[in-house]
């Protein structure tokens, strides 16, 4: 394996972790409170190009590599994961579609808009009755003329509340589902038809919205069909291939603050006369922390690497989603205890990280299913 980082990806690295200690952590506590990020915030977001990293050059974004997308959004996590989440779908489930299926003029149309932040994109498969079943879908697109008419629910869409582009996954023949029966449209926020409820509470991730988005009689027009008509369910399964490798990274930046964040506590916290970084027991817990964010970041770069190469590594990402997420919830329930009563407070970042990574193990594919896809791959080839 091959740790080191090129000169490129590690100035882009430096530049992003000032950014995160300079001028995110100043306004976490803000946005905790407040549950929304400040315009102004944004507007940096977007002057850094993190809306469109993964988008080519050609088409307005960065492009830079996955190794580097991996490298920037480990930094990212650093600070409340709001903000990796608020560019994080222009860079993977709202934008990826266009990217590998969408037409040249979709393309035009859409990415540079989404590369410069000027415009958020979203994805939306879940319903009330299809989530880790995503072809139990019943959202429906029935042709009328040059349009397609979408009813229908989709439920916890992330960044929805704002987004001016879904892609959308609609049933358009309800035999064969997932097997030819299942398209992917591209549903700008103001179709007439489409209502975008209230974003729900939830346990965390503050600062970063989902909602559902309900479908009545929608007109979409032909044009908008993402790739072939019946050929949705891979178009969303190639994206969200895509995007699982970058949770990983997500994971492992998130563990790293954890463990910095218990290590500087550790010191200072002293009990029985002396810090309480000194008990082999506390010393314990940051050992275990450690080791698994180097395992985690190591397996992590390795398959960004070889993705970047073109091989298609559907189990290898898998492993990552699974054992990254894994990691950071075992690292963010060591954080909370060497914090003590400190780590239960709200004002504690760690108690923040200790609900904020909870969500990883759900979305994106919940650990089962990634154990499902390893095991399907795996017994594939034997
Ligand atoms: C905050 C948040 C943001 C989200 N953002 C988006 C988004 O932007 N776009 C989008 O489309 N969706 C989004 N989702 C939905 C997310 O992808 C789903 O929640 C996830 O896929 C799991 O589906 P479910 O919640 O319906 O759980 P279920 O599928 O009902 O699963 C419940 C439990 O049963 C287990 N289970 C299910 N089937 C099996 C099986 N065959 N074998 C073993 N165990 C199984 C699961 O692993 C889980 O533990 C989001 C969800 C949340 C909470």
């Amino acid at each position: 394996m091959d740790f080191e980082i090129p000169e490129e990806i590690r100035l882009l690295q430096d530049t992003i972790r000032r950014f995160v200690r300079e001028v995110l952590h100043p306004v976490e506590a803000e946005i905790e409170e407040a549950d929304q990020i400040p315009p102004h915030i944004v507007e940096e977001l977007r002057k850094l190009g993190l809306f469109g990293l993964a988008i080519p050059q050609e088409y307005g974004g960065l492009g830079v590599s996955l190794l580097a997308q991996c490298v920037v959004f480990e930094e990212l996590a650093k600070a409340s994961l709001c903000f990796r989440s608020r560019v994080g779908t222009n860079n993977g489930i709202g934008s990826l579609g266009i990217l590998f299926d969408g037409t040249e003029e979709q393309k035009r149309t859409y990415l540079p808009k989404l590369a410069s932040g000027e415009w958020t994109g979203a994805f939306a498969l879940t319903e009330p009755n299809a989530g880790s079943d995503a072809a139990a879908i019943e959202t429906t697109a029935m042709p009328q003329g040059d349009a397609f008419l979408l009813n229908g629910r989709k439920q916890w869409i992330t960044n929805a509340d704002v987004a001016q582009v879904f892609t959308v996954m609609a049933l358009t023949d309800r035999e064969k589902r997932a097997r030819g029966g299942i398209t992917a449209f591209l549903v700008p926020r103001d179709t007439p038809g489409l209502t975008i409820t209230k974003p729900h509470k939830t346990m965390g991730f503050r600062g970063s919205h989902v909602c559902d988005l309900i479908f009545e009689d929608a007109a979409v027009p032909v044009a908008n069909v993402l790739g072939k008509v019946g050929d949705g369910f891979k178009v969303a399964m190639k994206v969200l291939d895509r995007g699982r490798l970058t949770m990983g990274a997500v994971c492992v930046g998130a563990a790293q603050r954890l463990l910095e964040l218990s290590l500087a506590y550790a010191k200072r916290r002293v009990q029985f006369g002396k810090p309480i970084a000194e008990r082999q027991a506390v010393q314990f817990m940051l050992a275990d922390i450690a080791t698994e964010i180097y395992a985690c970041r190591g397996m992590l770069h390795e398959t960004a690497r070889r993705v970047d190469r073109g091989e298609r590594l559907t189990k290898e990402v898998a492993m990552v989603k699974l054992h990254c997420s894994e990691m950071v919830g075992r690292a963010a329930d060591r954080a909370v205890q060497i914090h003590g009563g400190m780590g239960y407070m709200r004002d504690c970042p760690v108690e923040r990280y200790y609900r904020d990574v909870r969500l990883i193990r759900i979305y994106e594919g919940t650990s089962e299913i990634q154990r499902l896809i390893i095991a399907r791959e795996l017994l594939k080839g034997s």
